[in-house]
């Protein structure tokens, strides 16, 4: 029996002694669940395919992520003096957007990438992007055989498919979606305690500063956009860095009207970092993109090198021109 479902990622890994898989910076429910649902699965089954080394790399995350399987093998630095035969990204847009790893993208003899990404450039030697899927796990799963998923893989699948799927809310959930997080229950994962524990629950600071940002959000276009901003200085404040950020788009989603939120906040480092979730008729991906970042349709990013106003007025008339085609 093969090992992988897909006949091109079987032969680039056949005979490829050492691999190496990494995600985007600041990873995600979805990187963090497809790199360590892949290093599990090349840790049990790889040998069969010649593999004696596999190595995955992901910057830091939140201690919530600590009940992951598999995450305390996972590398945090570009230290290691490392050079591999096969290299896999996954859930990545870009090349820029594995941050300190492109040095083993470059370096490794063949690189594959996996994503689901609208704006994903082909930037590996093999690409498997499927855009319309709601997750990298999704689309792991796929290639995976079902009967070689173990529990604890199952585990890291159904992190990523629910944190990409907003808890099965986002339109990109499909028919398959959910048949696909049913066949993972049923490898008797504890579904309750993952959810809570990785989406759920916020610390108290994280929960504060939400609130602080939502407090300070502010309308535009009439009403049909909402827009907030945190600053370092209210970071400090508070004691939270980015990372404790996570979500509060989400939550200006939710302002009854609006068809496009923003979030924005200070790297510190002279840049800033702007988050846009769309309610449908808006392709934030497409602004996004514009800008350097990329995404989805209704989920993106991107990083500007300027002030927030700037930002604002740069950003704002891109969605008001989607507003008004779409009337
Ligand atoms: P975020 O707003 O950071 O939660 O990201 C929303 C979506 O946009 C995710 O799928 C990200 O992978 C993507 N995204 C965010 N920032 C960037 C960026 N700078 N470049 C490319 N894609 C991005
Ligand atoms: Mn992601
Ligand atoms: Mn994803």
């Amino acid at each position: 029996m093969s090992v992988f479902t897909l006949d091109v990622l079987e032969k680039e890994l056949t005979g490829a002694k050492k691999v190496a898989i990494a995600g985007h910076v600041r990873p995600d429910g979805d990187c963090i669940g497809s790199c360590s649902a892949m290093y599990q699965y090349l840790k049990l089954y790889g040998n069969e395919l010649g593999m004696e080394q596999v190595d995955v790399y992901l910057e830091t995350f939140g201690p919530e992520f600590k009940i992951v399987p598999g995450v305390d093998d996972i590398r945090h630095s570009a230290e290691y003096e490392e050079t591999y035969d096969v290299f896999i990204s996954l859930d990545c847009s870009s090349i820029d957007r594995l941050g300190d790893f492109i040095r083993y993208f470059e370096s490794a003899k063949r690189t594959i990438c996996i994503d689901h990404h609208i704006t994903n450039d082909n930037f590996a030697d093999v690409n498997h992007v499927i855009p319309d899927v709601s997750s990298t796990c999704e689309v792991i799963y796929d290639l995976m055989s079902y009967d070689r998923i173990t529990r604890d893989i199952a585990t890291s699948l159904y992190l990523g498919i629910v944190h990409d799927t907003g808890m099965f809310r986002h339109s990109s959930t499909s028919d398959k979606t959910m048949k696909i997080a049913g066949s993972l229950i049923s490898k008797g994962i504890d579904f309750t305690r993952l959810i809570d524990e990785t989406f759920i629950q916020k610390t108290h600071p994280q929960m504060k500063i939400m609130g602080q940002a939502l407090v300070d959000s502010r309308l535009l276009l009439d009403g049909r956009i909402v827009v907030s901003f945190i600053g370092t200085d209210m970071m400090k404040t508070y004691d939270v860095s980015s990372t404790d950020l996570d979500g509060i788009v989400d939550q200006l989603r939710m302002v009854k009207g609006i068809e496009v939120a923003v979030f924005i906040y200070e790297n510190g480092n002279g840049t800033i970092k702007i988050s846009m979730r769309s309610n449908g008729i808006v392709d934030v991906s497409t602004i996004a993109h514009k800008f350097g970042g990329g995404g989805h349709v209704k989920a993106a990013g991107f990083t500007f090198e300027g002030s927030v106003n700037e930002a604002i007025e740069k950003v704002v008339p891109y969605i008001e021109e989607q507003l008004s085609k779409a009337k």
